[in-house]
C-alpha cells in the first residue's frame, strides 16, 4: 500500500519562535523520503532515520494548523514546519500511507566521552557514564 503522497502549501523554517513562511511550497512523501520545497527555499529532504517523529499542531482551525517535523538532522533549520488547507491529521495519515515511517531516534553526547548516546538511555553505550547525578540534584 505504498504510494507517494504530495500536497501543496506553506512551509516554515527556522529556530525557536522565529519562523520564515515560504509559500507556494510543497511536501512530498515516499517510502524513503519526505521532504518540502518551495521556490524560494531549497529542498529539505529527510530519510526516516532522520525524522524522530511528526507532531501536528492546531493554533487557528484552518488558518493556522500543520504539522511539524521533527528530525535529528544538523544541517537542516531547528523548526520544519508544514501548513496546508488540509486536516493536520489527513497530512498526517497521507505520509504514513505513503509508507514513510520516521525511525530516528534524539540523541545526545556523552559528557564523558563525547559519543552520541540516545536521549533516552540512562547510561552511555560506549563509556557507561549516566545522568543520573550521585545526590547533587537531591531535593
Ligand atoms: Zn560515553
Amino acid at each position: 500500500m505504498s504510494s507517494s503522497f504530495s500536497c501543496r502549501g506553506t512551509v516554515q523554517t527556522g529556530k525557536g519562535r522565529i519562523l520564515g513562511n515560504w509559500g507556494f511550497g510543497r511536501l512530498e512523501s515516499s517510502p524513503s523520503e519526505l521532504s518540502v520545497r518551495a521556490p524560494l527555499l531549497s529542498r529539505l529532504a529527510f530519510t526516516p532515520k532522520d525524522v524522530v517523529s511528526l507532531d501536528s499542531f492546531t493554533r487557528i482551525p484552518i488558518l493556522y494548523w500543520g504539522i511539524r517535523i521533527r528530525h535529528v538532522r544538523k544541517d537542516c533549520p531547528q523548526t520544519v514546519r508544514f501548513r496546508a488547507l488540509r486536516t493536520p491529521e489527513s497530512l498526517l495519515s497521507g505520509i504514513e500511507g505513503s509508507g514513510f515511517l520516521p525511525q530516528g531516534v534524539e540523541s545526545d553526547e556523552c559528557l564523558a566521552c563525547g559519543k552520541t548516546m540516545p536521549k533516552t538511555a540512562a547510561a552511555c553505550p560506549s563509556c557507561g557514564w549516566t545522568f543520573a547525578s550521585d545526590g547533587a540534584n537531591d531535593a
